[in-house]
């Protein structure tokens, strides 16, 4: 009983001073991975210094939370590297009154930093584990974020256009619904080329009717999966 006690007090005397390590962790990650590479955007930044990275990943993988790298999430998939996410987010000049639909939800972190600076946001993820997980850790502080169990590469019409799209899971070409699913003006992110090499990450462009593209960076995306029945 006695020991019991001593645990509860020292893990409520703990708690805050572990909070202020991840605090301190998360601005090191922002000011050394993310603005040192470039990333500018003033509400990038705060979305990448406020969202808490380690609530997102396994338990196992808590301590390596802010490491500049992408960590296993399960199901043989990765949480992205600070930096691409900052990146993507970027990418697309969100703005606060922006509809964005996310593909490759995982772990729900790119979700959350999108939530924190956009309107809306929608997300699908193809593994039904990781899709729950992800809407279970968002439920509470990301009330404006959607999330669908069901293959990305058809988008998510009902809620259409969207101003942004950022697919995180590599492509071999550039999904025709998601063009379609974009307002006109809009932007999307995407990594494009064979899953077993390095892909390119693409910004798409919606202008006048017709569509542009523009090579961004080397990128190594985990592959974006189809499913037969759809
Ligand atoms: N954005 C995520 C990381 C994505 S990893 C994060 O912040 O953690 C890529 C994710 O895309 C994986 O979870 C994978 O299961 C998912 N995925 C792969 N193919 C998909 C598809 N066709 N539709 C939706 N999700 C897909």
């Amino acid at each position: 009983m006695l020991s019991t006690i001593c645990y509860i007090g020292l893990f409520l005397l703990l708690a805050p001073w572990q909070e202020d390590v991840y605090k301190a962790k998360r601005e090191k990650m922002v000011s050394q991975q993310i603005q040192r590479r470039g990333v500018k955007d003033p509400v990038v930044l705060k979305a990448m210094r406020t969202v808490k990275r380690h609530e997102f990943v396994p338990a196992d993988q808590t301590k390596n939370a802010y490491d500049d790298r992408p960590l296993p999430i399960g199901y043989g998939q990765t949480i992205s590297q600070p930096y691409i996410v900052a990146y993507m987010t970027e990418v697309i000049k969100p703005q606060s009154h922006f509809k964005v639909l996310e593909i490759g939800t995982g772990s729900g972190y790119q979700a959350a930093i999108l939530s924190a600076i956009v309107k809306e946001v929608y997300t699908i993820e193809i593994v039904p584990e990781l899709g729950k997980s992800a809407t279970e850790k968002l439920k509470t502080n990301y009330r404006n974020v959607q999330v669908k169990i069901s293959d990305g590469y058809h988008g998510w019409k009902e809620n259409g256009p969207y101003d942004a799209i950022v697919v995180t899971a590599a492509a071999e070409h550039i999904p025709p619904p998601l063009i379609s699913q974009l307002k006109e003006g809009g932007k999307m992110v995407i990594p494009v080329g064979s899953t077993f090499l390095t892909q390119m990450l693409i910004l798409v462009e919606k202008k006048n009717g017709s569509t542009t593209t523009k090579n961004l960076l080397p990128v190594t995306f985990v592959p974006l999966t189809r499913k037969k029945s759809e």
